[in-house]
């Protein structure tokens, strides 16, 4: 997937700021390329999921009406293939191993660090 790609990216948490920041941290140059979808719980990012097929989905954990594990859960469901990012200030060994057993590419700490953030972001992306 090169850079001239329109990349879509689905960003999913319960805080705008949290949202704010994280799209901070996406390259001016990538995102110039890009459409964003923002959702506020695990529900909308079931829906925004099947309404737009991202290519990558940044998601948080602690959300309300549908929490971030069982939108995880349900986003693998409609493609096993999609790349999902969880964000999460959940530092803890065993939410990590979780969340990657239900198929999560990568876990992001909270707050972002913006290295860690952008190679992760290279890494699965480009
Ligand atoms: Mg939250």
């Amino acid at each position: 997937m090169g850079i001239s790609h329109t990349m879509v990216f689905l960003v999913v948490d319960d805080s705008k700021i949290s949202r704010k920041w994280l799209i901070e941290m996406i390259p001016k140059k990538i995102l110039e390329h890009s459409t964003l979808i923002e959702g506020n719980n695990g529900q909308e990012a079931i829906d925004l999921y099947k309404e737009h097929r991202p290519d990558i989905v940044f998601l948080d954990i602690t959300m309300p009406v549908i929490d971030g594990f069982e939108a995880l859960l349900e986003i693998k469901k409609i493609n096993p293939e999609a790349l999902v990012v969880m964000v999460s200030a959940d530092r803890q060994k065993s939410t990590q191993e979780k969340v990657l057993s239900l198929g999560a590419s990568a876990i992001i700490a909270k707050p972002i660090n913006e290295e860690e953030f952008r190679s992760t972001l290279l890494k699965l992306v480009f």
